[in-house]
C-alpha cells in the first residue's frame, strides 16, 4: 500500500468516528428536550383534569403496566399483608413491605399518593419515622421537594423542636430538625397508615410551630374505621387505600 493511501484511509476513520460522535451527541440532546418536553405537556395538561384522569393519563406517559387506579388499588389490597396481634394482640398490622417488593406497584402507589398535590407547589415532604420514610423519600423526588425526616426521640443527630403524641397502640415523641422547615415553606406530610390520626397531628404541629404551611397530608392507607381524619379536620387529607 502507498503512503498516501494510508493517511487517506486514516483522514477517512478520524472524519467518520468525528461524525458518529456528533450524531449520538445530537440524539442524546434531542431524546433528553422530548422527555422535557413531553414531561412538561403531561404535568400541564394533568393539573386542568379530575384525579383519576390524571392518574390514567400519567401512567400512560410513563408506560406503567397497571393504567387504572381502581385495578391498582386492588392489586395493593391484594399485595398489602395483614398481620395479626402484631404488635399486640387485638392489632391488625397492615404490613406494606410486600409492596417494597415490587418495583412496579411501589412506583405506582408512590406517583398516585403523590398526584394529588402535582400543583400544590410542595416545597418539603415531611415524612414520619419509620415506614413515611419509604413512601415520603421517593414522593419528594416525585414533587421536586425537599425530605425532611421526623424521628422518634433521640435519633436526629442535631437541634430539634419535639412534641409528644398518642399512637393506636401506645405513646410516644416525635422531633424534627429545628432548621429542616421555614416560614413560606409549603409541607406536605407523608406516612404509610393513617389510624387515629395522632401521628399525623402531631407531625402537623411540629410543622406549624416553624411558621411554615401544611398543604396537605397524603397516607397510603386510611384505617377509616378509626376516624384519624377528624383529628386532621380542616386540612387537605388524601389517602389511595381505604379501610372500613
Ligand atoms: P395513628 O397515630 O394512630 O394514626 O397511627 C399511625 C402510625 O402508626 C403510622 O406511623 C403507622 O405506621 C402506625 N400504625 C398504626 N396502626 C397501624 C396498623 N394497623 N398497621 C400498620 N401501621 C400502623
Amino acid at each position: 500500500m502507498r503512503r498516501s493511501d494510508c493517511s487517506w484511509a486514516g483522514t477517512c476513520r478520524t472524519f467518520l468516528t468525528d461524525l458518529l460522535k456528533w450524531f449520538l451527541k445530537a440524539l442524546t440532546r434531542h431524546s433528553r428536550r422530548l422527555r422535557l418536553t413531553s414531561d412538561a405537556g403531561h404535568r400541564t395538561r394533568a393539573s386542568t383534569t379530575s384525579h383519576d384522569f390524571k392518574f390514567h393519563l400519567s401512567s400512560m406517559c410513563r408506560g406503567h403496566l397497571i393504567s387504572d387506579k381502581s385495578e391498582l388499588i386492588d392489586e395493593l389490597k391484594r399485595t398489602i399483608r395483614d398481620v395479626h396481634n402484631f404488635p399486640k394482640p387485638g392489632i391488625v398490622f397492615k404490613d406494606v413491605t410486600p409492596v417494597l417488593l415490587d418495583v412496579k406497584l411501589f412506583g405506582q402507589a408512590v406517583e398516585a399518593m403523590a398526584e394529588p398535590y402535582r400543583s400544590a407547589r410542595i416545597t418539603r415532604v415531611v415524612s414520619i419515622e419509620s415506614r413515611g420514610f419509604l413512601f415520603g423519600a421517593p414522593i419528594a423526588l416525585e414533587l421536586g421537594a425537599g425530605l425532611v425526616p421526623i424521628r422518634k426521640p433521640g435519633k436526629l443527630p442535631a437541634a430539634t423542636q419535639r412534641v409528644e403524641y398518642a399512637l393506636e397502640y401506645a405513646t410516644d415523641a416525635l422531633e424534627m430538625h429545628h432548621d429542616a422547615v421555614q416560614p413560606g415553606d409549603r409541607v406536605l406530610v407523608v406516612d404509610d397508615v393513617l389510624a387515629t390520626g395522632g401521628t399525623a397531628n402531631a407531625a402537623a404541629q411540629l410543622v406549624g410551630g416553624t411558621g411554615a404551611a401544611v398543604a396537605g397530608f397524603s397516607f397510603l392507607i386510611e384505617l377509616d374505621f378509626l376516624k384519624g381524619r377528624q383529628r386532621l379536620q380542616g386540612r387537605r387529607v388524601e389517602a389511595l387505600l381505604h379501610y372500613a
